[in-house]
């Protein structure tokens, strides 16, 4: 993205993408690992040298012996004009859908919440925030869509019925 429109001369703006991008990723990151976003940030906090100077990015680094290491980086692309710069615009791959992820789910024919083998439906809400706050009055369904951060979720007969008897209790 940024690359892509290092050739305009306002290309400083995209420092409003990148702050949005940054957190949104800080925030996944320390939700997955059950951390803190400044635990996360301080943790992948890395620098990289540019032409502008030494800028701070994010980075995981896995080093390996006798080979480089594997390194997925996030940030420390100058947002400074570069005229010079070259569009490389690959033909995009298709990414595996949520979709596919769910029939797949689905075909495994047992519940994500008994985990017994079953004949199985799927329970859906609308949004994540109606799931409840994490806490002893969340029910254990609520409790496992949060951690997972889903909006489906797999379940059997008697665990859906058991899901629609314990509804999520929201304090007034
Ligand atoms: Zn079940």
């Amino acid at each position: 993205m940024v690359n892509y429109y290092l050739l305009a001369g306002d290309a400083w703006r995209l420092h409003a993408l990148r702050w949005n991008a940054e957190t949104s990723m800080l925030k996944t990151l320390a939700a997955k690992h059950k951390s803190t976003v400044t635990k996360t940030a301080a943790r992948y906090k890395a620098t990289v040298e540019t032409p502008h100077g030494p800028r701070t990015c994010f980075e995981a680094r896995i080093p390996r012996t006798g080979k480089k290491d594997l390194v997925a980086r996030f940030g420390g692309i100058p947002l400074q004009r570069n005229e010079n710069g070259f569009i490389i615009d690959p033909v995009p791959v298709p990414v595996p859908t949520p979709r596919k992820e769910l029939i797949h789910r689905l075909r495994t024919r047992r519940c994500e919440l008994c985990e017994q083998d079953a004949t199985v439906a799927v329970h859906q809400i609308a949004k994540l925030a109606r799931l409840g706050t994490p806490g002893p009055n969340q029910p254990a369904w609520a409790a496992l869509m949060t951690r997972k951060r889903r909006k489906t979720l797999v379940v059997c007969q008697p665990c859906h019925e058991a899901i629609h008897a314990t509804p999520v209790t929201h304090a007034a």
